[in-house]
């Protein structure tokens, strides 16, 4: 059986920095510090992880878990938690099965009626969303488009319609023609934001509509790791009880003027008409 850990058994998906080793949370470090076995996309980074915030491997087993061992390595996975032990699994870098491995495990985890437990913790895509100064009240994240310029054209327009923000991961190197393919199918004014090197010491976010971004990344390529995020349509109508509920918030804190501009730079809606409903909220026509 396992250590005397102090962790009940069963499988735990830990998120880990996306950047700055300072991120990891508290009860991140307290499953890998007790967990019997460590398990990683990268057992080396991991190894490093550990050792920065000072946790001892204590003689425990380090199992690679990544893309191309998956199959092989699940049933020794799984036998672990049946004999009773308490697994750590943790991806390269941020929130394991976010464009990450994990999937398969948790599924067999959760099919052999093991327990299977999130630390949570950071993630790109939330990050980003976070920064892009977009809407976040509905989200879609897309993870990573087809390389193959005709696939991500014909991805990209079926999202052209949904009615959401959309995330995006890209490797630096696609991201020129991504941006342009973007801007193609889903609109040269909608906006949008490059997150670049969250976390990290050269971390920006550049916000502007997608055919600017399109022309700025084409002229001048960045390097290091990307997040594209992209505001929802113009054409999208947002409800009236929608900018009504954004608007009683931002009223609490701001000028009419000022929550016009917010709500609508927020939302996409006309400013007037949003102009014309915190008007009549102030003076509690509603
Ligand atoms: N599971 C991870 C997560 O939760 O964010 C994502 C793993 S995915 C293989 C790696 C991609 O995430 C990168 O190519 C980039 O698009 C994005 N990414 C990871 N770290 C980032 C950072 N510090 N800044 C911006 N994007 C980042």
């Amino acid at each position: 059986m396992g250590r005397e850990s102090g962790l009940a058994p069963g499988l735990y998906l830990v998120a880990t920095p996306i950047g700055n080793a300072r991120d990891i949370t508290l009860r991140a470090l307290d499953v890998l510090r007790d967990a019997d076995v460590l398990a990683a996309e990268d057992t080396r980074s991991l190894r490093r992880l550990m050792e920065i915030h000072g946790l001892a491997p204590g003689g425990r087993t380090f199992l690679a878990y990544h893309d191309h061992n998956g199959a092989k390595m699940r049933p020794r996975l799984l036998a672990e938690l049946a004999a009773g032990r308490s697994v750590a699994y943790a991806s390269e870098a941020g929130t394991p099965l976010v464009a990450d491995p994990g999937y398969q495990l948790v599924r067999e985890a959760v099919a052999a009626g093991h327990a299977v437990t999130a630390a949570p913790g950071p993630s790109a895509a939330l990050a980003a969303l976070t920064v892009a100064s977009l809407p976040t009240d509905r989200f879609l994240f897309a993870g990573f488009l087809p390389p193959a310029a005709a696939q991500r054209r014909r991805s990209l327009g079926e999202l052209a319609p949904v009615p959401a923000t959309l995330v995006f991961y890209e490797s630096p190197r696609r991201l020129a023609a991504m941006l342009a393919d973007a801007a193609a199918t889903l609109g040269h004014d909608r906006p949008a934001a490059v997150c670049r090197e969250l976390t990290k010491r050269f971390e920006e976010c550049r916000r502007a509509p997608l055919g600017e971004l399109a022309e700025t990344m084409a002229a001048t390529p960045v390097k290091g790791e990307v997040v594209v995020v992209v505001g929802r349509g113009r054409s999208e109508t947002v409800s009236d009880s929608v900018l009504d509920e954004k608007l009683e918030a931002a009223l609490g804190t701001m000028s009419v003027r000022d929550a016009a501009d917010t709500v609508a730079r927020e939302t996409g809606a006309q400013r007037r008409h949003v102009y014309q409903m915190a008007l009549r909220k102030e003076r509690g026509e509603r």
